[in-house]
């Protein structure tokens, strides 16, 4: 038997939205049309994603010592995910995303806060959590040097490592060297791949860990340098926020359950799927129970 034991090293942040029919312009006023706050961030969110699905999973991220940071450690909590591992820092505010919504547009604003405290020297002092999980999911909302320093360690002691690499930025081939899975949107793969530079075959290397997800398409990835495209589970789409996140939350679950990778992304496009039917990143994303009537 697998174990299930996933450990996400990443954000959280309480997305803070705002629906308006006008934007406002610089120095203008204008009055909105709601107002809600709900949990995000892409740590949290593949979090959340794999807990519902039956993993062990512990969080290692940081809040402020403010109401948003005791707001969201409960709802992780109460969504059955282990947070003695959350740090709360001092003087520091909880990660936000400030989200204006107008009809066709939105502007937002990213404030890290707490999750720039995510440092490589927090991530050593967890080494022992690393060491006692069966994967480890990672994103970039903390830091480059963190994320090199949690899979230096996992690749250490022989523990698997996915990396959802959003939002995008230039990653050093050191990094690329030692994970074992990418996973970008199309739109990052581009990026990520123009950003490397190299030979061909150096390339290969780098794609050959790469499961490229493709919104309603589904999902791509290579073997032996051929592309296998794995179609996508037919749904209703009502919001594709967090779509990835909770892709690479259900990939890490079947892949500690030992699914060979092409049917792990095939549950994982199931999950997908199911949690864009609803409105906002976490709410769509289905529990064990509700997945069994749509995967077998
Ligand atoms: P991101 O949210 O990171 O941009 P994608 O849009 O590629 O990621 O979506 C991730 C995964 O979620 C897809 O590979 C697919 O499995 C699922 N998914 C997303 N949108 C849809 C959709 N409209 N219909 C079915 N599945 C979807």
């Amino acid at each position: 038997m697998n174990g299930r034991k996933v450990t996400v090293i990443g954000s959280i942040n309480m997305d803070l939205v705002t629906s308006t029919n006008q934007i406002p312009k610089v120095g203008e006023t204008v009055l909105g049309n709601s107002f809600h706050s709900i949990p995000g961030g892409k740590g949290a969110n593949q979090a959340v994603a794999a807990a519902r699905l039956g993993a062990d999973v512990t969080m290692i991220a940081a809040v402020g010592n403010d109401s948003f940071g005791k707001t969201l450690v409960e709802h992780l909590t109460n969504e059955g995910i282990n947070t003695e591992n959350i740090i709360k820092v001092k003087d520091t505010s909880t990660g936000i995303a400030s989200i204006i919504v107008s009809e066709a547009d939105n502007s937002i604003i990213v404030v890290p806060g707490a999750n720039n405290h995510v440092t490589p020297e927090v991530i050593e002092k967890h080494e022992n959590k690393i060491i006692n999980s069966d994967i480890i999911l990672l994103q970039l909302e903390i830091s480059v040097e963190s994320v090199i320093k949690a899979v230096e360690l996992a690749k250490k002691h022989g523990v698997r490592t996915i990396l959802n690499p959003a939002p995008i930025q230039k990653l050093p081939k050191e990094l690329l060297e030692m994970v074992d899975y990418l996973t970008p949107n199309e739109h990052e793969q581009a990026l990520l791949f123009d950003s490397i530079g190299g030979t061909e075959e150096e390339l290969a290397k780098y794609k050959e860990k790469c499961i490229v997800t493709k919104g309603s398409k589904g999902v791509m990835i290579y073997k032996n340098g051929e592309k296998i495209e794995i179609p996508s589970f037919q749904v209703e789409a009502v919001d594709t926020t967090g779509a990835g996140d909770s892709f690479n939350g259900a990939l890490a679950v079947a892949l500690c359950d030992g699914l060979e990778i092409e049917e792990a992304c095939r549950f994982a496009n199931v999950v997908g799927a199911i949690s864009v039917t609803k409105l906002g990143a976490q709410t769509g994303m289905p529990t064990k129970k509700k997945l069994k009537n749509f995967y077998k």
